[in-house]
């Protein structure tokens, strides 16, 4: 039986162990440290930018995949021609790693995106800002942000002057978008490619807090095109695993990419509950090359909430009276402010009683942990 290697230990890899068990396949975490969320069962530890550290991983393991995607690429390079089995490739992972990358590839593929230009000096300010339609617009770090960390909405170039003296500069213009979704989906070698519905997302400060499964009122042709998207790119790059495509959706109902995981991602956790195949077990089913599972939804509406902070599962304990139907699903990190220490969800008819719940009991917790 396949043994799969994941590199990173956190909450993602930690959530494949119960599928990989499920499935019967040897799963092996590549983990940061002792205390990572994904340190239990199988797992060694070390560095992810060490080549050496990550060969002698490889040579223990039939296939490797991520939980995050911060391993250098020349590295993957190096452990392919070494004769290691890398899902998603190094060269799908690039539009992970970098959005100009991101960005130029998505434009060679014809694919609806914001107006975008990449900014290398004050000097190139007002052509680079005339490009996505003027101020207000947004500036990204091309490498490294995450959780909105790398995201400024910008009224004029001084917003960003000490982005650009450190480094080239993403500008994209300024999308007064009606909501935001993802498209989750995967895919496996040989090409079979199974899509979820699209999910509703909404963020606070710039990081997701809750989604909505489905996305609330989509329509059929609005369906088509998410999944037209995603396949577009799951195909032409190879990609191989579960891919998350995060869209804006305008007023008019197009869709824009926003960006792109090649992983498990936050927005797909509620399907854990409400699809025939989580989003977990399907990304091992897609690397290990087994028969995709089903992604119907066993019940119509699912809504996940994020849980920030301090909260810990000895605190949930206290509110588990009162929503025995709310699933919890602690990361067991150590709490830190604005850290992802969990999340809840919760499964049902409707859309909105789902995440009032949800809240709910979100509430309740942060009430006994304040
Ligand atoms: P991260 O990689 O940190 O998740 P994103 O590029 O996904 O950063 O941006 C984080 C959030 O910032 C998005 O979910 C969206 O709400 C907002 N955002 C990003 N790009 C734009 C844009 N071009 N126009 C308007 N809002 C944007």
């Amino acid at each position: 039986m396949t043994v799969v290697g994941v590199i990173g230990g956190g909450q993602l890899a930690r959530m494949m162990i119960p599928a990989a068990v499920n499935l019967g396949i040897d799963i092996s975490v590549f983990a940061e440290t002792e205390g990572s969320s994904a340190h239990l069962g199988q797992t060694q530890i070390g560095d992810f930018t060490d080549l050496s550290q990550l060969a002698a991983f490889a040579r223990t393991v039939d296939v490797i995949t991520f939980d995050h995607e911060h391993v250098p690429l020349a590295h993957l390079h190096a452990l392919r021609e070494e004769g290691a089995v890398i899902h998603p490739p190094p060269e799908a992972l690039a539009l992970t790693h970098d959005k100009t990358v991101m960005r130029n590839a998505l434009h060679a593929l014809g694919l609806p995106q914001p107006r975008f230009a990449i900014l290398s000096s004050l000097a190139e300010g007002e052509q680079a800002v005339s490009e996505v339609g003027g101020f207000p617009c947004v500036a990204k770090l091309p490498v490294g942000g995450y959780d909105g960390k790398g995201v400024r909405v910008i009224q004029s170039l001084q917003d960003c002057a000490d982005w650009i003296s450190a480094g080239p500069v993403l500008l994209e213009e300024f999308v007064d978008f009606h909501r935001e979704l993802s498209q989750l989906s995967a895919r496996r070698p040989g090409g079979q490619w199974v899509p979820w519905l699209p999910v509703e997302t909404r963020q606070s400060n710039g990081v997701c807090s809750e989604v909505l499964s489905p996305a609330p009122g989509v329509s059929e042709e609005l369906v088509a095109e998410a999944r037209s998207i995603a396949h577009t790119i799951a195909e032409s790059l190879g990609v191989v695993g579960v891919l998350a495509v995060e869209l804006f959706e305008l007023p008019n109902g197009q869709l824009l990419v926003n960006e792109l995981a090649m992983r498990p991602h936050n927005s797909g956790h509620v399907l854990t509950e409400q699809s025939v195949t989580s989003q977990f077990e399907q990304h091992l089913r897609a690397v290990a090359d087994i028969p995709l599972g089903s992604a119907a939804l066993r019940e119509p509406a699912g809504a996940m909430v994020n849980i920030f902070g301090s909260a810990r599962f000895a605190e949930y304990s206290l509110i588990a009276a009162d929503f025995p139907e709310v699933k919890f699903h602690s990361y067991q990190k150590q709490p830190r402010p604005g850290r992802k220490a969990g999340h809840f969800v919760v499964t049902g008819e409707d859309s909105n009683v789902t995440l009032e719940r949800a809240k709910k009991a979100l509430q309740a917790l942060q009430g006994v942990s304040a």
